[in-house]
């Protein structure tokens, strides 16, 4: 596995895309934690299924053919990445990427330090920037929302010495001044959770991911991997997409969608959509 993008390496072709936030050795902790054991169980169920591939860059083996390809996502960095995740991932053979919100890497303990960070890249895990401290952008002026986004690419390529082309919105919080300052800081593809509170504008190539957490029950987690359309949205694609096959009535804000997991308790922060404390 290569644990250096390629500057130029076109994203391989990812039909689904899925974002998970922690995992938790045991159960009764956050509930955007999966417990360790229902992530092996998830993992299991994508290889059966799909071929695992990276969000970019080359995949570690050849792609069986006729198998959909589908990309491990994770957001924030948290410190259960490097001490719960990666065995699992490492047993699955699972290439992954974690989105880094860089201003608590090694200054809050309950996120990943740089060293881990850097263990993990030699392993083979790719990293995106997430932001610096995980602000809701568009409440930011341009000027505060620039220096956020700029600061996590910044920090990743001090660290790492390599490229971070990809960005994931905390939130999923944006706006088409805020795609255009990711693309201004340097980033030329972006994530988002579908369904997310807004819709990106096309100016990134974007990929909606399915939302994993610790109020997903397997049941839940095939519907959601088997309802979700095609992961990579760009342009006029992306209001198909995140509405679920069905285009939004009027542009802007999408229409508030409700499942089952919209009944869990909402961790700290916002809702969005039917993600439990989505960050
Ligand atoms: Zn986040």
């Amino acid at each position: 596995m290569h644990n250096t993008p390629h500057p130029r390496a076109s994203p391989p072709p990812v039909s689904r895309c899925v974002a998970y936030h922690r995992v938790a050795a045991a159960g009764g902790g956050e509930p955007i934690a999966v417990t360790a054991a229902a992530f092996a169980r998830q993992l299991a169920h994508l290889r059966s299924r799909y071929d695992l591939v990276p969000l970019w860059g080359p995949p570690a083996s050849p792609r069986p053919a006729g198998r959909a390809g589908l990309a491990v996502t994770f957001d924030d960095g948290w410190a259960d990445n490097f001490h719960v995740a990666l065995p699992v991932l490492r047993e699955f053979s699972c290439p992954w990427t974690v989105f880094l919100q860089t201003g608590a890497v090694g200054s809050d303990p309950r996120f990943l330090t740089w060293p881990q960070v850097r263990e993990m890249a030699a392993a083979g895990v790719r990293f995106g920037g997430h932001t610096q401290s995980h602000p809701h952008l568009t409440q930011l002026s341009r000027a505060a929302a620039l220096e956020e986004i700029g600061a996590s690419r910044k920090a990743i390529e001090d660290q790492l010495g390599t490229a971070a082309e990809w960005f994931s919105y905390p939130y999923s919080d944006l706006a088409p001044w805020v795609e255009e300052l990711v693309l201004a800081a340097g980033f030329r593809y972006a994530c988002l959770t579908h369904p997310g509170r807004a819709r990106p504008c096309g100016i990134l190539p974007t990929v909606a991911r399915v939302g994993i957490y610790g109020t997903t029950s397997d049941l839940m987690f095939q519907a959601k991997l088997n309802r979700a359309g095609n992961a990579v949205i760009e342009g006029a694609r992306v209001l198909l997409d995140l509405a679920g096959g069905r285009r939004p009535a009027r542009p802007g804000r999408l229409p508030p969608r409700r499942g089952p997991d919209s009944r869990a308790p909402a961790h700290g922060t916002s809702i969005h959509g039917e993600a439990v404390g989505e960050r």
